[in-house]
């Protein structure tokens, strides 16, 4: 492999509670495109769902299993904590008035390694994060700055991050006995930060609404995802085989710490079974699901989606 680091965040998965206030949130307070409306294919009664920017690109996907009675969950170590979106140069200010005007909360302005940022919540209180970048975009929210992931011990998954997906230490801080080390994928800009961060404090996290259930990684090709698998296998990872999401091929593995990593290619893309033009309007099912698709349409609620 001549490129030896990883160009950044390709998705990342959460858990909501029911799927409209869902919607509502990541389409109509965040502005952000609903590219694909489908189910989960291990799972098919339920949504899963996928916002992004208007071509559905890598490194902007935010993805959902909703599930009606989810109980609430809490992020804790071994756990991501935390997503955030990159708002591009010149939009803070214009964010702050746009979520004012919609009475959405959101504590006081925040800095952390010199960029300002706010955390809102999602409909389940999942924490947003919206970073004030340097990022020219013609898109209100230029995809992911960044994700956190919460660990019991840094280096471990520093290592693996700096190792073998050729992250760079870009800063170190220490606030309110939360301890945080900037990784930076070099060579590329969107979703290229990872986040380690470990609290003094005890807890426990719990899977359920609101939480990360696990993220992504790209892969510009199969060929690439093939040797990331290789590479892996030399750190001491063996990875899932290849599986076919539709969307893009996905390889599996846990990362030191727990958290649930996955290395998703770029192709095929969101345009691969409707036209970017009309992406997420229907519901679209994996061939195999195709023969049961009125019972599906018969289970799943309707969704309303701001246009
Ligand atoms: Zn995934």
């Amino acid at each position: 492999m001549t490129k030896t680091s990883i160009p950044g965040i390709h998705h990342v998965t959460a858990i909501s509670g029911p799927a409209q206030a869902n919607v509502d949130f990541y389409t109509g307070t965040l502005k952000q495109r609903l590219v694909k409306k489908t189910v989960n294919f291990d799972a098919p009664d339920t949504y899963h769902l996928y916002y992004g920017d208007r071509k559905g690109a890598p490194g902007t996907i935010l993805t959902f299993f909703p599930f009606a009675d989810a109980g609430p969950g809490r992020a804790g170590p071994g756990m991501a904590s935390a997503y955030a979106y990159a708002v591009p140069k010149g939009r803070f200010v214009e964010w702050m008035e746009r979520l004012g005007d919609a009475a959405v909360d959101f504590a006081g302005i925040d800095e952390r390694f010199g960029q300002q940022y706010i955390t809102l919540h999602d409909a389940d209180g999942a924490p947003v994060e919206l970073i004030e970048t340097d990022r020219i975009s013609d898109e209100v929210l230029d995809g992911f700055h960044s994700v956190t992931l919460w660990e019991r011990d840094i280096g471990p998954t520093a290592r693996l991050l700096t190792e073998a997906f050729g992250y760079e230490e870009r800063g170190h801080e220490t606030t309110g006995g939360i301890e945080r080390l900037r990784l930076v994928a070099p060579g590329s800009e969107r979703g290229n930060v990872v986040d380690l961060i470990r609290s003094d404090r005890a807890s426990i996290g719990r899977p359920g609404a609101g939480t990360i259930h696990h993220v992504a990684f790209r892969a510009r090709t199969n060929d690439e995802q093939r040797e990331w698998q290789d590479r892996l296998l030399t750190f001491g990872h063996r990875t899932t085989p290849v599986i076919d999401r539709q969307y893009f091929n996905a390889i599996y593995f846990r990362e030191p710490g727990g958290v649930l990593f996955e290395i998703a290619t770029d192709p095929p893309g969101f345009a691969v079974d409707e036209p970017v033009e009309t992406l997420g309007r229907t519901l679209k099912l994996p061939p195999q699901y195709e023969p049961i698709r009125d019972r599906i349409e018969r289970i799943l609620p309707p969704l309303k989606v701001a246009s």
